[in-house]
């Protein structure tokens, strides 16, 4: 949204395609409190400042997923799900991250039934429940606070040996009784019948199989670049994020620029992706000028 402003604003003829509105801030469990200028919001009130800015720019705006980008001579095609294709001089890929999988039996078949990426979203769902959260990073922390105001107990399974959220988020969980960490913890299984009922974990110093009786579970063990649709044009690092000139954001192909979460800068937040998106969408307007 922000390389949409930006390039409306240089007068490009813009096309902003996104299959929603919000990306990971929409997954956003507790207020935001560090995007400048707001002390504390909410993912959702964020996102509809956003695209409030978004909607005064003369920029269009198409709500499709893309498929693939292939560029010939000097000039891209985007093609996207609902069949149409698009031609432009630059690209700005700001595809943002996906939840990371745990990739263990049974997820796939409990999407929806008990296995859940987005606490924001499906929390409600489970009053009076008991519920797992898997990754003791800063979003599993999160996730487990804003949970605690529905559900009756909550465990966070962390795989190391201590948890690696921030000291002041697991400070707020330790003060919330029915949060319980359990650390060493290796989920193996995700079991029920048509919704979940136990998950079954390891303890990586024992070896036990522990089972745990849970109706839900939450996974916040990151999130990996989402780039299906560009594999050719780019290169990408170890951690699968695509690789710019950190002075320009442009990729080894000319004319195809990234921004936010799906780059290789690694810090990923609301703030830094927003800049980028500036940055992105001004080198792009100079790359532009320079064609004509
Ligand atoms: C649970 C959680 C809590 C967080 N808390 C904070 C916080 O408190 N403060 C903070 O600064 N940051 C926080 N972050 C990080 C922050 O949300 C991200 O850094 C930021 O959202 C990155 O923005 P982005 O636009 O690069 O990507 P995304 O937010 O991932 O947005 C990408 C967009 O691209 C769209 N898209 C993807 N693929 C396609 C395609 N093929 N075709 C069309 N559209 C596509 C998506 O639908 C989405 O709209 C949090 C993240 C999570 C998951």
């Amino acid at each position: 949204m922000s390389a949409g402003i930006y390039a409306g604003r240089q007068r490009i003829k813009t096309l902003l395609i996104t299959k929603e509105f919000g990306g990971q801030m929409a997954r956003k469990a507790v207020s935001i409190e560090n995007y400048l200028g707001f002390e504390e919001i909410s993912g959702l009130d964020l996102i509809r400042k956003f695209q409030g800015h978004l909607k005064k720019q003369e920029i269009e705006i198409e709500e499709a997923t893309v498929r693939k980008i292939k560029k010939l001579d000097r000039i891209f095609s985007v093609m996207t799900d609902n069949k149409k294709q698009f031609k432009s001089r630059a690209v700005i890929i700001a595809s943002g991250a996906d939840p990371r999988p745990l990739e263990v039996p049974g997820e796939k078949e409990f999407i929806g039934k008990g296995v859940s990426y987005c606490v924001a979203c499906d929390g409600p769902l489970y009053a009076d429940k008991e519920v797992t959260v898997v990754g003791g990073g800063n979003s599993g922390f999160e996730a487990a606070v804003s949970l605690s105001n529905y559900a009756k107990k909550i465990y966070i399974l962390e795989f190391g040996s201590k948890a690696k959220a921030d000291k002041l988020i697991q400070e707020k969980a330790g003060k919330i009784k029915k949060i319980e960490v359990i650390t060493q913890a290796a989920l193996k299984e995700i079991k029920g019948q048509d919704f979940v009922e136990s998950v079954v974990y390891q303890n990586k110093q024992s070896k036990k199989l522990i089972a745990l009786k849970v109706q839900g579970l939450f996974v916040e063990i990151g999130s990996q670049p989402a780039t299906s649709f560009v594999k050719d044009l780019v290169e990408f690092n170890e951690k699968d994020e695509i690789i710019a000139d950190p002075k320009t954001s442009q990729t080894k192909t000319k004319g195809l620029f990234v921004a936010g979460d799906v780059d290789n800068v690694p810090y990923k937040q609301i703030v830094i992706a927003a800049g980028e998106g500036a940055k992105a969408a001004l080198s792009a307007s100079e790359y532009i000028q320079k064609q004509k």
